[in-house]
Formats: C-alpha cells, sequence, structure tokens
C-alpha cells in the first residue's frame, strides 16, 4: 500500500489469485480502517503544496509518469492478465489506452479556465466586474472495480491531480497488482500525499473513504448495488457514479449483417462479457434475424477458449470460478423459462464458453438484469418501433447501439434510446478515453472523460471586484 510516500506492507495479507488455474500469484496488504485515515489525513496535508504547484508542473509529472509506464508495458500487460483473467492482447490494448488516457490529462491541466461574467446585464451590476476561477474540491476518494484494473483507476486518479487534488485510491481486491505497481511508479514523481492506495475490504476501507468528512468527492465505478449504497452513505460530498449496464445492440432491416455480426461478436465477447458498456442484449428485426442468427453463431463457435497468457486466446475465465457458476445459472434459469441454447452453455471451473439464447422473452432474469460473462441473448422484434420499445426496457441506461442504413430511422433513434450515448453502426462497447462517459436511469450519476471528469473534480469560485 502507498500513505503518504511510504511503500508499506502489513501482517495480515490477502492472497491474489490467478483465475485461469487458481493458482495463488502474490499476496497484498490487508488494509483497514485505521489506514484509510492516516491515508486520508496525508492527502489533506498533501493539498497544501498541490494548490500551489504550477500546473506546468503537474503536466511535466504526469507525462514523465506515461513514460515511466510506456517503459514498464509488458510488466502490466501480464499483471492484468494474470491478476484478472483477460486475455493478454486485450491487456496489452488496455495499457495503451491507459498510457494516452495519462496524457490527456496531462494536456488537459493545462486548459483550467474560469469565465467572465457580466454583471452588468442585472440590476446594480454597472460597474461591477466578475470572473470565475477553477479551484481544486479537495481529496478524492477513487474506488475501482476488477475489469480495467488500470485503465479505470487512471480515469479517476490522473484527472484529479490534473486540477491539483489529491487522491486516496481503494482498488478491488479481485484485481490490485496493476493499481500497486502503478503507486509505486507514481510515488518516484509525486510529493507525499499526492496518491494515496489503501487495498482492503469495500465494507471497512470503501467505507472509511465514502464516509469520511475531509474526503471532498467520491468516484465510484462498480455495481449498481455498491453505487446505491454509496449514495446513502456519502453525506455532503461530489459523487460519480459509474455503474452497471445492459447495453442493447439493434439491428434493423436494412442493416450491413456482416457489419452487425462482427460488431456484436466484439461487443459481447469481450473480456469474456465482464464490460460494463458490453452488448447484453442483441435485438433483431424478424426479417433478418435467422441471417444474422447463422452468421453469428458460426462466429461464436469459432471464437478460441484458452490461457488468456496466450496470444491466440479470445476467451479467457471469469475473474473467479464463483462469476463463472453465476452465469452458468442465469443461463440455466433462462432454459428452464423457454430460452433456447444455439451454442456455449458449458463451464469449465472459471471458465463460461461464449453461448448464444434464442427464443428469449423481455421479461427473463437474463435479459433484464446486467449478465457479467459471455452469453448474447437474442430478442426477435416487428420493425423499429418495436426494437427501441425492447431496448428501452430496463432499468440501466449505459450505452446503446443499431445498426441501420436508413439515416432517419438512425437520427430517430439517436432521439429515442434511453442512454448516455447511442452510437450508430458500431458496437456499444466502444469508448474513447477523452469522449464524456456515463449513463443514465441505474447507471450511473456524472461524466467521465478527462476534460469532464476534470469539471467535476474542481469547484467555481466567483470573484467581484469594485473598481472605485
Ligand atoms: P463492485 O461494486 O462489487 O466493486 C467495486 C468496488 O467497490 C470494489 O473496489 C469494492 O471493494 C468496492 N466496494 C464494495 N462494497 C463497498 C462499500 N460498501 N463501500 C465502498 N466501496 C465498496 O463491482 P465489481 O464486481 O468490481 O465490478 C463490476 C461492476 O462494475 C459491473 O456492474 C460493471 O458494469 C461495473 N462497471 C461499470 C463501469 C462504468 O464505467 N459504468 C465500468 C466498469 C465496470
Amino acid at each position: 500500500m502507498l500513505i503518504n510516500g511510504k511503500l508499506m506492507e502489513k501482517p495480515e495479507k490477502i492472497e491474489i489469485f490467478n483465475p485461469s488455474n487458481n493458482n495463488i500469484i502474490d499476496t497484498i496488504p490487508l488494509g483497514n480502517r485505521q489506514d484509510t485515515k492516516k491515508a486520508i489525513k496525508a492527502a489533506n496535508i498533501a493539498l497544501k503544496t498541490m494548490k500551489n504547484l504550477p500546473s506546468r508542473q503537474i503536466s511535466e509529472k504526469l507525462y514523465e509518469i506515461s513514460e515511466d509506464i510506456k517503459k514498464n508495458s509488458k510488466i502490466f500487460a501480464k499483471l492484468i492478465t494474470l491478476d484478472c483473467g483477460k486475455p493478454i492482447k486485450e491487456s496489452k490494448e488496455e495499457v495503451k489506452r491507459s498510457i494516452q488516457t495519462i496524457i490527456l490529462s496531462a494536456e488537459e491541466s493545462k486548459r483550467i479556465y474560469g469565465e467572465t461574467i457580466p454583471l452588468d446585464a442585472c440590476f446594480g451590476g454597472e460597474n461591477l466586474v466578475g470572473f470565475t476561477s477553477k479551484v481544486p474540491l479537495g481529496v478524492i476518494g477513487a474506488i475501482t472495480p476488477f475489469n480495467y484494473p488500470l485503465n479505470l483507476v487512471i480515469h479517476k486518479i490522473m484527472p484529479a491531480i490534473a486540477a491539483k487534488n489529491t487522491v486516496v485510491l481503494k482498488p478491488s481486491i479481485q484485481a490490485p497488482l496493476a493499481a500497486l505497481k502503478l503507486a509505486e511508479i507514481m510515488n518516484i514523481y509525486l510529493d507525499p500525499g499526492v496518491i494515496n492506495v489503501i487495498t482492503g475490504f469495500g465494507n471497512e476501507v470503501g467505507d472509511e473513504i465514502v464516509k469520511n468528512n475531509d474526503v471532498a468527492k467520491i468516484s465510484f465505478t462498480g455495481s449498481v448495488n455498491t453505487g446505491l449504497n454509496i449514495s446513502k452513505n456519502a453525506g455532503m460530498k461530489k459523487l460519480t457514479l459509474e455503474l452497471g449496464g445492459n447495453d442493447p445492440l439493434i439491428v434493423l432491416d436494412d442493416a450491413n449483417i456482416d457489419e452487425a455480426v462482427d460488431a456484436a461478436l466484439r461487443g459481447s465477447y469481450l473480456y469474456s462479457g465482464q464490460v460494463c458498456i458490453g452488448v447484453k442484449r442483441i435485438i433483431l428485426d424478424k426479417r433478418i434475424s435467422n441471417e444474422f442468427k447463422d452468421k453469428f453463431v458460426n462466429a461464436t463457435v469459432k471464437l478460441k477458449v484458452g490461457d488468456p497468457i496466450n496470444l491466440d486466446t479470445d476467451i479467457g475465465p471469469l475473474i473467479n470460478e464463483k462469476a463463472a457458476i453465476t452465469i452458468e445459472k442465469k443461463v440455466n434459469h433462462a432454459l428452464k423459462d423457454g430460452a433456447e441454447l444455439l451454442c456455449g452453455g458449458k463451464r469449465e471451473g472459471a471458465y463460461y464458453y461464449p453461448t448464444v439464447l434464442e427464443n428469449v422473452n423481455t421479461n427473463m432474469e437474463i435479459v433484464q438484469e446486467e449478465t457479467f460473462g459471455p452469453v448474447a441473448p437474442l430478442i426477435n422484434v416487428n420493425g423499429f418501433e418495436e426494437a427501441i420499445e425492447v431496448a428501452n426496457n430496463t432499468k440501466y441506461g449505459l450505452q446503446a447501439s443499431i445498426f441501420t442504413n436508413d439515416i432517419n430511422k438512425a437520427l430517430k433513434a439517436t432521439k429515442l434510446l434511453e442512454a448516455g450515448s447511442i452510437i450508430i453502426n458500431k458496437q456499444s462497447t466502444y469508448r474513447a478515453d477523452n469522449m464524456p462517459f456515463g449513463g443514465c436511469k441505474m447507471s450511473g450519476l456524472g461524466k467521465e472523460g478527462i476534460k469532464y471528469a476534470i469539471e467535476d473534480m474542481t469547484k467555481t469560485k466567483l470573484v467581484i471586484f469594485n473598481p472605485i
């Protein structure tokens, strides 16, 4: 763990398993409430110097950190794969994106502006001068999930630092190794207390970060249930909640089917479906559903399931065997309720084979709840209106995608679909690290994407000057 610039061990340990073979690969310190309080205190003290650092210097430090991570790219990719079972080719992509996210933060740190306010537009303001500046918010509490253990951590701590805040991070204990390696590197470049990392359980370390009055904001990514719990406990803190999703991919009868099949394949099975913006429901116009189904199932059975450390592996294990059993139960439940298995439906330890289901109805749990696994339910509909109705029939609203060559329907869909982003002719599983990202409904509150995260990690301070 990292508290006030000191890397520290603890006698109490948590064992970290490689999900592909269940071997113990490392142990990490089991942090507690006291450690978390110390970290928050250190972050508060560090704010005093951080606030006064020129943004040029902060930007330079972030560039240096990005260079160091680049030098260690191979180590980071391997750590991600061993720790969370992500296929190595996807881990390499995550590391590349993480470096880019830091560079975006380094650039954005020099563009934090206020504005002038035309006070003379209101009675009594005739001679006044008004302007705002953006000032740091304070200590940012960052709490992250297991599935993008490097880039999602970076999406919180780098904008926070770019805006001259300090951070206490609690990474997921299901996949903490990349965050701990990152902390080691950041500690070389930043003053003590600017970044602190505590590993431990959500209901102790996470709970302390959420409730502690010296934390100004919680930036959380994770499940809806944890997000709801955090919003109940956070009191007067700013909140960003990036929560679960149930993204639809609609294919209309005028769409390019091959493109749609390719997109559905990438969207449904990326990191074994353990992606918040994974395609979770495929909604097909009846007129093209047979063609789509045949091509999609043919492509699904060709995916290579295997050890995620091998470069040609498409599908690795889920994060642990318990997660795979949950998926197995959900699929079996749907089959009992009348769904039909077109391929997959098999579990071996933490591995679950890519699975396509049809005859799925919109009330089934597999369609209503977020399924965090490689399962693609096909839902047939009669035309555009029904497709939109089915797509919106969920409590989630993260991203949504539609395949069509009809510009009118595409534009109409952008108005009607209830989601944070609407993507036309590409799977919802797309995120550029500078775009405003975040859902509506139960998928969360607020936006990330460097510029947008920074906006939420600063306070607007107004100055009124009466020249006499
Ligand atoms: P999770 O909610 O189980 O855990 C996330 C983090 O919260 C972990 O660090 C955990 O220790 C911590 N936590 C648990 N209980 C807590 C508490 N009481 N107080 C404070 N912190 C607590 O999520 P997960 O299983 O790690 O991740 C998967 C979920 O994350 C999925 O639902 C997925 O859709 C979502 N997710 C969302 C996005 C997004 O940007 N919208 C991105 C990735 C993942």
